[in-house]
């Protein structure tokens, strides 16, 4: 048999003007096949139904505990009813609050981010600081600049430290409060899902009716699990538990702040009853119908599949994804391609049988995540929060404090910015006594233009942890 062509490439394609990935396969068909037929998969691997776990606020226990806990369950990458896939684990994605990313040891750091995305968990944006909510008045209320801010810039730092400087595509409310995206501010910047608890889209994800920007989760913080409608119930709140699982083409999604670790805990015990069941039922030791993904994920590869040109000839499959829409790897599935034909699995990819259908798993085809919002920022100061000048002028995009420790007084600081008209006081934040963690942003960007300076003056910040200048990439 001629050795099978088996070929990916990113490129422009031809006769358009939008850049897209494009991915090919060849096979090499048998004589008496007729002109086949493609379809693209509503989901990945021609699954039935996906299943997404969420953990909010960025808890450090999530690499050690959470990656293995939830390793102890499995689904496969064969498609529902046919042996032989290869077991994946399943996985979670980490809500973060940018902010407080590297601010101390309870919370993830960049490292850890890297290390989760490399093992195929997803990371989320969870606001820049969890601030603003929709019950404590309009102090704490975003208009529609503020919203604009704190997606600009917590996708901005966020890709500062996760792979390729690539921000989430996908994002949790912080505490439920849908007004950050207010005016579109997440969308613009690259945000395609964004859930909470109650969200009011449809579980569907293939529907015209699917509200990407507010998709609902279950809520399996312990309080809640016990209370007295969930009852501790193992199954509470997971749809179709008490009949055949979830419908066809719903994104089900688990979401909580901790997972005890106490082994013999009840709501461990709990937990491994839920995912056991999810296995045992839906996973791989049952129907193996449910695909296992990260929540940006799967609506990735909800647009992918929508977006996706895909033409075949006999021995020949060609897919094309327009950007911006993220390349996922989509699974097709071809008919009229017989068991005399001779194909082989692309690298990176999979290929099953299904009765007289052949499904397939492209490879991703784009790297993990999106491009952060533009302008392209860079750190050109990080270190502790005092008065600094720069060797050089440079185009100040914000500055950002973190904070960990005891504040022993109430104190006010404020962030200047020299130029050489003088200072411009950029604002100034007060901090209550007592035991602080998080984040401050002082933003210029996106709402006025970077300002050319030589250095910031900071006064009255010494509790603070330590500060971030950021600036353009280039001074324009
Ligand atoms: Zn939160």
């Amino acid at each position: 048999m001629k050795k099978l062509v088996i070929g990916l490439l990113i490129g422009l394609t031809l006769g358009g003007s939008v850049p897209a990935a494009e991915w090919i396969w060849s096979w090499k068909p048998a004589p008496e096949d007729p002109q086949p037929q493609v379809e693209v998969c509503p989901l990945k691997y021609g699954k039935k139904w996906a299943y997404a776990i969420e953990i909010d606020d960025g808890p450090k226990w999530v690499r050690p505990f959470a990656v293995p806990f939830l390793a102890d369950y499995h689904y496969t990458e064969a498609p529902p009813g046919v042996p032989g896939g290869v077991r994946r684990p399943f996985i979670g994605s980490v809500s973060v609050i940018a902010g407080s990313v590297d601010n101390n040891d309870a919370n993830l750091n960049g490292e850890d981010l890297r290390a989760l995305i490399g093992s195929g968990w997803g990371v989320m944006n969870h606001s820049f600081d969890h601030r603003a909510n929709g019950w404590s008045g309009p102090s704490a209320a975003l208009n529609e600049q503020q919203a604009q801010e704190d997606a600009f810039w917590s996708q901005a730092v966020l890709a500062s430290k996760l792979p390729g400087g690539r921000a989430p595509s996908g994002a949790v409310y912080a505490n439920g409060y849908t007004e950050y995206n207010r005016a579109d501010a997440l969308a613009a910047c690259g945000i395609i899902i964004a859930t909470r608890v109650g969200g009011s889209s449809p579980r569907n994800v293939t529907g015209p009716a699917t509200k990407w920007m507010d998709f609902t989760r279950s809520y399996l913080d312990e309080k809640v699990w016990s209370n007295e409608w969930n009852k501790g119930q193992p199954m509470a709140d997971f749809p179709g538990a008490d009949k055949d699982g979830p419908a066809v083409n719903s994104l089900v999604i688990d979401f909580t702040h901790g997972i005890e670790r106490q082994p013999d805990s009840a709501n461990q015990q709990r937990w491994r009853t839920r995912l056991k069941t999810i296995e045992d039922r839906w996973g791989a030791k049952g129907t193996d119908e449910l695909w296992c993904g990260t929540t940006a994920e799967v609506a990735e590869y909800a647009r992918a599949a929508q977006a996706a040109r895909v033409t075949v000839t006999p021995g020949k499959l060609l897919v094309s994804i327009p950007d911006p829409v993220s390349a996922s790897a989509l699974t097709l599935r071809l008919r009229g391609i017989s068991r005399q034909a001779g194909v082989e699995a692309p690298p990176g990819g999979t290929l099953h049988r299904q009765g007289e259908d052949l499904v397939l798993t492209l490879p991703r085809l784009a790297p993990w995540g999106v491009k952060p919002p533009a302008p392209r920022l860079k750190r050109i100061y990080d270190g502790p929060a005092v008065s600094v000048d720069f060797p050089k002028p440079e185009a100040i995009a914000g500055v950002t404090f973190r904070l960990f420790g005891n504040v022993p007084s109430p104190i006010t600081y404020q962030l200047a910015v020299r130029t050489a008209a003088g200072e411009t006081v950029i604002g100034s934040r007060i901090l209550k006594s007592g035991w602080v963690v998080g984040g401050h942003l002082f933003p210029i960007l996106p709402a006025k233009p970077a300002m050319l300076g030589t250095g910031v003056k900071v006064t009255g910040a010494e509790p603070l942890k330590a500060m971030t200048i950021w600036a353009l990439e280039s001074i324009p």
